[in-house]
């Protein structure tokens, strides 16, 4: 008898499994609105310009591959902190951060998780009604126990504001609330300026943990603008927080696996202190990070003239996606389905389109439309080429 024949068949990803079915399909016009990846409007994974110029330069000097150090390139994580704290960051001044580059956003999280696990070994995990489906998972495996805050409104497709205080206001001090920077996944709602300074307000008067998770930086109004949140933690005198950030979508990058993970202390010497035991639990999994990716990102925002490259770059990739916002509520509501207009109030690459299951079915089914079971559809998968298609079926399956 085996010693593996105890292990049962897990049930896989549930997104991956619906881009088996769509990869299948042969039907023509076939559209999946259910992945999580930027298309330009030729339906294609972009690769940068600015990335590009990175990537043809480092074949020309064709340097040998030797380990990073565990915690990564130092000219990525220092770029990275200058990202996601701003510039000018007293935080960054004062040495109050440590960096780590990571194997992507879910890396980041992962580590992040871990070093949680050994620093606050009772604490619980508060992560958004819905959140991004890894987050419970990551936050699970490293043996916290997770419990929701209230977040999406369903009736009014928006923020459920009062519900979110309300449930953070009763959470134990020391507890760890996982937020979205910006560009909310799966729902797409995200918090004005005024409401992140509330909650702020809260988390510090509560003595909660914020973990911030920055995805999508750059995806709906600006590099700074989308890290407001990072920003006014920073500002608040909030001792520690950390952030994950993530460079998959920004960067357009997403097999090179390029994240970082930031915890910030109290002064010099505990983010010192607190970044030994990061690097404790690196070495404990994947030892360093891979050299490629991290040299990419690294030679793009060291350099000035790649850097407004890139800047430009993901300017049109945010504004595509908000043109296709603006194209699907224009085009429904001459469909004669007006109350869909919420969908350009949404940010970032997901929104709950506040489709039903058997809707969702539907559009599979008689339309050769993929999307998310809980009505998630990845706007920044729709194109001039399909958005005719897509709101012509979403009007059909309505009816
Ligand atoms: N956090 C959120 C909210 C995400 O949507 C994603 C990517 N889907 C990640 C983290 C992980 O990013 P990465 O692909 O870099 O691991």
């Amino acid at each position: 008898m085996s010693l593996f024949a105890s292990v049962e068949m897990t049930p896989g990803d549930p997104i991956l499994g619906l881009t088996e079915a769509f990869v299948a399909d042969t039907r023509p016009g076939k559209v999946n609105l259910g992945v999580g990846i930027y298309y330009d409007e030729s339906g294609r994974i972009p690769l940068l310009r600015a990335v590009r110029e990175v990537e043809e330069a480092l074949a020309r000097e064709a340097k040998p591959r030797g380990y990073l150090p565990i915690d990564g390139l130092p000219a990525y994580t220092q770029a990275t902190q200058k990202l996601v704290f701003g510039p000018d960051s007293s935080l960054l001044a004062a040495g109050r951060v440590a960096t780590s580059q990571t194997v992507g956003g879910s890396g980041a999280l992962r580590v992040g998780a871990d070093l949680l696990r050994k620093a606050l070994p009772k604490a619980k995990v508060a992560i958004s009604s819905p959140s991004w489906e890894n987050h419970r998972v990551v936050f699970n495996a490293a043996g916290f126990e997770v419990v929701d805050y209230a977040y999406y409104d369903a009736a009014t497709h928006g923020l459920d504001f009062a519900g979110m205080l309300a449930d953070l206001g009763k959470l134990e001090p020391g507890t760890i609330v996982l937020l979205h920077a910006c560009c909310h996944n799966p729902t797409g709602v995200d918090l004005s300026v005024e409401q992140w300074k509330q909650v702020v307000a809260l988390v510090k008067d509560r003595g909660l943990l914020p973990f911030i998770d920055m995805a999508y930086q750059g995806f709906d109004k600006g590099i700074d603008a989308d890290a407001a949140a990072v920003r006014l933690f920073a500002d608040s005198g909030i001792e520690s927080f950390v952030v994950a950030n993530s460079y998959s979508k920004s960067f357009s990058l997403y097999g090179e696996r390029v994240g970082a993970l930031s915890i910030v202390g109290a002064n010099r010497e505990e983010a010192q202190r607190v970044q030994s035991l990061v690097k404790r639990i690196i070495r404990s999994i994947y030892s360093s990070p891979s050299t490629h990716g991290g040299a990419l990102v690294a030679g793009v925002l060291n350099s000035v003239e790649l850097r407004a490259l890139w800047e430009q770059e993901l300017t049109e990739m945010r504004e595509r996606i908000h043109a296709m916002r603006a194209g699907m509520v224009e085009k429904l509501a001459a469909h004669g389905a007006p109350q869909f207009s919420f969908i350009q109030q949404q940010a970032g690459m997901f929104s709950y389109s506040g489709l039903s299951k058997a809707q969702v079915d539907r559009l599979r089914e008689e339309h050769a439309i993929y999307a998310i079971g809980t009505g998630r559809i990845c706007v920044a998968a729709l194109n001039r080429g399909n958005l005719d298609n897509v709101v012509a079926a979403v009007a059909a399956v309505i009816r």
